[in-house]
């Protein structure tokens, strides 16, 4: 099943992001999928936080648990999806924006990792902590531990940086026209960040290889990569 290109690099991207939550499927249909199946969710269904803190055993969400310690400000509700420390699907649930002030943010996080989660900059090529990683396992969110990416979704290339096919779940991110983007040309590429903090994560391009043509150059600092556990 492969994503249909379009003419118009913007669709494309926008078609990419469409497969992005079908690429996220895969990753609920256990360790082993060929990319090259499509496969239903185990389930997925809409749920409220009250619903994750009732829920237990080794698959509950782990991103709920430090709730408390992200969130500083109430404000306006965001529906992410949650995954195991496995990486399945539990549900798409709406949980408080994460928001902190620039002071805080540049408490909490090293100087590389500000300048690009807060101020959209990229990390050099090939100095990413994760760039020879190939382990399995989740990356989150530096900023709020939002599952963003997915081990079985990465693939290698030359370039410098972190590359995936497809973000773990559509309501995870969003990808937006860069700042600086020339709006009266082509659209070579959008900005990809945290839905949940808005942290810049990287950006996606139209010349990926299959199955979704679409590559994800994600920096490594604005991530937390998490080991899946041992069966
Ligand atoms: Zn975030």
């Amino acid at each position: 099943m492969a994503v249909p290109a379009h003419p118009d690099p913007r669709r494309r991207l926008l078609l990419g992001a469409l497969a992005g939550g079908w690429l996220a499927g895969l990753g609920t249909a256990g360790s082993g999928m060929a990319w090259a199946q499509a496969a239903p969710r185990r389930y997925r269904r809409v749920a409220s936080a009250a619903d994750a803190d009732a829920s237990a055993g080794a698959d509950a969400p782990t991103d709920t648990q430090s709730d408390d310690a992200f969130v500083v400000a109430a404000g306006e509700a965001v529906r992410i999806e949650r995954f195991s420390v496995y990486g399945r699907s539990f549900a798409t649930m709406e949980v408080p924006r994460v928001i902190r002030s620039d002071t805080e943010w540049r408490v909490r996080l090293s100087s590389l990792a500000y300048r690009v989660t807060r101020q959209g900059a990229s990390e050099p090529a090939f100095s990413g902590r994760y760039l020879h990683n190939h382990a399995a396992g989740l990356y989150r969110c530096v900023c709020c531990n939002t599952a963003l990416f997915d081990s079985r979704s990465r693939f290698n290339t030359a370039g410098g940086w972190l590359t995936f096919h497809a973000p773990i779940s559509q309501f995870n991110v969003v990808e937006s026209l860069p700042g600086d983007a020339d709006t009266t040309g082509d659209i070579h590429h959008l900005a990809v960040s945290c839905r949940r903090c808005d942290a810049h994560v990287g950006e996606v391009f139209d010349d990926g290889p299959p199955p979704t043509d679409l590559r994800y150059r994600i920096d490594s600092v604005a991530l937390d990569f998490v080991a899946y556990p041992p069966y």
